[in-house]
C-alpha cells in the first residue's frame, strides 16, 4: 500500500500534524506588529512555515492574554494547544484540545480543536475515540461557516479517516474540500485527499492522467510534499498496471527531493515502491538496496505496510539466493511485522464498527426522545384541544343559558300576561272577580288605618236572562259592556269596579260615607236605565239593582261589606228591582229569596266562608 501518513513519530510529529509544513512559500521575513488581531493572523500565517516565530508570537500573546478579548483569548488557547500538539506532548494536547472542543463559546475554535484532535488520535492509533470525534465534528460543521475553519476540519477528517482505512467516507470529505477552497488557498491540499481517497478506496478509480493533473496542481503551488505524495500513488498505479519502469522513473526524479524532507512516512513509500519496481524490473541488487532503505526508515515499532513489504521482498531475495537462514530470519520478521499491521488493521475496522453502532444507538436513542418528544407535543396538542373543546362546551353551554334566560323571559312575559289575563274581566276590561277581592282587601286595610269611609256597591242587572233570550248573547255582552262604561263614567280613578260574574258587579269607593255612596249608585242606576240614544244596544232596556253597605256600619272587613251589601241588595231585588238599597245589619228577612236570586254572594267569594243567604 502506498504512502500514508500514520508511521511517523517525534520529532517528525508536526509533519504529521500539519503535513503541509515542510511545503509552501516561507513566510516573508515581516516587522511583528504589536495590536493582538495583527499578533494573531501573523501567527496563523507562520504557523507551519515559520514555526520559531510562531512560537515567539505565541509566548507574546500568552503574556498579554488578560487583556485580550474573549475570542481572541480562546484563539490563544486553541493555538497553546495546537502547539503542544506539534511539541508532541499528544496526552496533555488533547486534554487541552478537548477542553476548548467542548467549552469554547466559539464553534469555530470548538471546530478547529476537534479536528486536530482527530488528527492526534489518528496519529496514537486511538481509532474508536477518533470516530467519535468525527461525529462531534460533523455536528460542528453545520454550525460553522468560517471556510478556513472548515477546509482544515475536513482535511483532518480526509486524513484520519484515510489512517482508519475509512476511503469512501475519506473521499466524501476530500470532495468536500475540493468544493470549497477558501479564496487565497490553493485546491492542492484538497485534491491529493481526493485523489489519495479514491486511489485506496479502488486504484480503477483513478487515472494516471488524474495524478498528473494534480501533481500539476500542487507543484504550481509550491506544495511540492503534496506533489511527491501523488507522485508515490502514481508509482503504486503504475507498477500495478504493470509499468515498473515508470515508477522507478518518477520516484527517482523526485528520491533526493523527499529525502531533504525528512519525513519518513513519504520515503518510506518511495523507498518501498523502488525496491517492489526493481524486483520486477529483476534488478535483485537495487531491490535490496531499496527494501533495506525502506527498513532503516521504518519507524520503531510501528508495523507499516511499506515494513512488511520490504520483509517480504528480502525473504524472497534470500530464499532466491538459497540463503535458508536469512530468509527465515526475514520470514519471521515479515510474519511478525504483518500480524503487528493486521492487528492494527482489525483494530481500525473494528474502531469504525464500534463507533457506528454505538452512533447508530444514540441516534436510535435521540429518535426514541424525538418520537416521546413528538408524543409530548400531541398530548398538547391534544391539551390544547381539550382547552378549545371546553371552550366550545362553554360558548354551547352560554348559548343554551341564553335560550334559557329568554324563554324564561318570554314565560314570564306570557306569565305577565295571564296575570293580567287573570286579573281583568275578558269581556269588559274591569278586575276579575278574585282581583277586585284582593285589591278591596288591601284598600280596605288601609282605609282602616286612616279610620275613613268606605263603601261597597254590589249590582245586578235586572231580569238579564230576558236581555239575553230576546236578543241574543252577543247583544247581551254589549249590554254588559255599556253597562260598565255607564258606571266608569261616575267613578273616580281611586274607586275599584270589578265584574263578579255573569251581570253581577262589584264597586268599593273608598275615602266616601253611605249617603255619597248611595247617591252615587243612585247616579249609575239612572244612567244604566236611560235609554241610549246610539250604538247597537239603543233598542235594549235595562236597568240594576244595588245593595249598598258602608264600613261605617259592617267594618272594614271585605266580607262582612259583601254580606251587608248583598243582603241590601237582595232586597232591592225583592221590592221590585232598579233601586238602591242602603244594607243595614239584621235588614235580612228569612222569607224565600227564589224569584229573586242570590247573584252576588255566592260561596266563592275570595276566602269569605259559603253564604248561606242568612246573616247571623
Ligand atoms: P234578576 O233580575 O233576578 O237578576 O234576573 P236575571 O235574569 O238577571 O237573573 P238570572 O240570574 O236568572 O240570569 C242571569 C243571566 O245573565 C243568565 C245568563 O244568561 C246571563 N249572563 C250571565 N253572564 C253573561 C254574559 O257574559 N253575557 C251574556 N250575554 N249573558 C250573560
Ligand atoms: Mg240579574
Ligand atoms: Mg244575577
Amino acid at each position: 500500500m502506498p504512502w500514508q501518513g500514520n508511521i511517523c513519530r517525534k520529532p517528525l510529529a508536526g509533519a504529521f500534524l500539519l503535513i503541509g509544513m515542510c511545503t509552501g512559500t516561507a513566510a516573508l521575513a515581516v516587522p511583528v506588529p504589536d495590536d493582538a488581531a495583527q499578533l494573531l493572523a501573523r501567527a496563523e500565517s507562520v504557523r507551519t512555515s515559520n514555526h520559531p516565530e510562531f512560537v515567539s508570537i505565541l509566548d507574546r500573546l500568552d503574556q498579554q492574554i488578560a487583556s485580550l478579548s474573549l475570542e481572541q483569548q480562546w484563539h490563544v488557547r486553541y493555538l497553546d494547544a495546537w502547539q503542544i500538539a506539534f511539541d508532541g506532548n499528544y496526552t496533555k494536547a488533547g486534554v487541552a484540545l478537548k477542553a476548548i472542543a467542548e467549552q469554547s463559546p466559539y464553534a469555530p475554535f470548538r471546530l478547529r480543536a476537534t479536528a486536530t484532535l482527530i488528527n492526534i488520535l489518528g496519529f496514537g492509533h486511538r481509532y474508536e475515540d477518533g470516530f467519535a470525534q468525527l461525529d462531534q465534528l460533523d455536528n460542528l460543521l453545520t454550525k460553522v461557516s468560517d471556510k478556513e475553519a472548515r477546509f482544515y476540519a475536513q482535511g483532518e477528517a480526509a486524513q484520519f479517516l484515510i489512517i482508519a482505512g475509512q476511503y469512501d467516507l475519506a473521499g466524501e470529505y476530500a470532495e468536500q474540500m475540493f468544493q470549497n477552497v477558501p479564496p487565497g488557498k490553493s485546491a492542492c491540499k484538497a485534491t491529493y485527499m481526493k485523489l489519495h481517497a479514491l486511489f485506496h478506496a479502488s486504484t480503477d478509480r483513478v487515472e494516471q492522467p488524474q495524478f498528473q493533473q494534480g501533481i500539476d496542481v500542487c507543484v504550481q503551488s509550491g506544495e511540492s510534499l503534496f506533489a511527491n505524495a501523488l507522485r508515490s500513488d502514481l508509482a503504486g498505479l503504475d507498477i500495478e498496471l504493470g509499468q515498473s519502469e515508470n515508477a522507478i522513473k518518477l520516484l527517482q526524479a523526485h528520491y533526493a527531493e523527499v529525502e531533504a524532507y525528512h519525513y519518513p512516512a513519504l520515503m518510506e513509500f518511495f523507498n518501498i515502491l523502488l525496491a517492489k519496481s526493481y524486483l520486477k524490473q529483476g534488478d535483485l541488487t537495487r531491490a535490496r538496496q531499496f527494501a533495506l532503505a525502506t527498513i532503516a526508515n521504518a519507524v520503531e515499532n510501528e508495523f507499516s505496510e511499506p515494513l512488511i513489504q520490504a520483509y517480504d521482498i528480502l525473504y524472497q531475495l534470500e530464499t532466491k539466493q538459497g540463503n535458508a537462514r536469512a530468509a527465515l530470519a526475514y520470514h519471521e520478521k515479515f510474519m511478525a511485522s504483518d500480524k503487528g499491521y493486521l492487528n492494527d488493521v482489525s483494530a481500525r475496522a473494528l474502531a469504525y464498527q464500534t463507533v457506528k453502532q454505538k452512533l447508530l444507538a444514540n441516534k436510535l436513542q435521540v429518535d426514541t426522545l424525538n418520537k416521546q418528544n413528538e408524543i409530548l407535543q400531541l398530548q398538547r396538542a391534544l391539551d390544547h384541544k381539550a382547552v378549545e373543546t371546553g371552550r366550545l362546551y362553554i360558548a354551547l353551554l352560554l348559548t343554551v343559558l341564553a335560550s334559557i334566560a329568554f324563554w324564561l323571559y318570554r314565560l314570564k312575559r306570557s306569565q305577565l300576561r295571564f296575570m293580567r289575563l287573570a286579573q281583568q274581566d275578558s269581556l269588559t276590561g274591569i278586575y276579575s272577580r278574585q282581583h277586585f277581592v284582593d285589591a278591596a282587601e288591601l284598600t280596605l286595610r288601609q282605609a282602616a288605618k286612616s279610620t275613613r269611609s268606605a263603601c261597597l256597591l254590589l249590582m245586578d242587572l235586572d231580569h238579564f236572562k230576558l236581555v239575553n233570550d230576546t236578543y241574543g248573547h252577543s247583544i247581551g255582552d254589549a249590554v254588559l259592556k255599556r253597562t260598565v262604561a255607564e258606571c266608569q263614567a261616575h267613578l273616580l280613578p281611586r274607586d275599584l269596579f270589578g265584574r263578579l260574574g255573569g251581570e253581577e258587579f262589584a264597586i268599593l269607593l273608598p275615602e266616601c260615607g253611605p249617603a255619597l255612596a248611595r247617591e252615587k249608585a243612585e247616579l249609575i242606576r239612572l244612567a244604566i236605565a236611560a235609554t241610549p240614544a246610539d250604538g247597537e244596544t239603543r233598542d235594549v232596556s235595562i236597568s240594576a239593582s244595588f245593595g249598598v253597605a258602608s264600613t261605617d256600619r259592617s267594618g272594614y272587613e271585605l266580607r262582612q261589606l259583601m254580606i251587608d251589601a248583598d243582603n241590601a241588595l237582595y232586597r232591592a231585588k225583592r221590592d221590585g228591582r232598579n233601586r238602591v238599597v242602603y244594607g243595614e245589619i239584621g235588614d235580612v228577612s228569612a222569607e224565600p229569596k227564589a224569584d229573586t236570586g242570590r247573584h252576588v254572594v255566592n260561596n266563592d267569594l275570595g276566602n269569605m266562608p259559603p253564604h248561606t243567604g242568612i246573616v247571623s
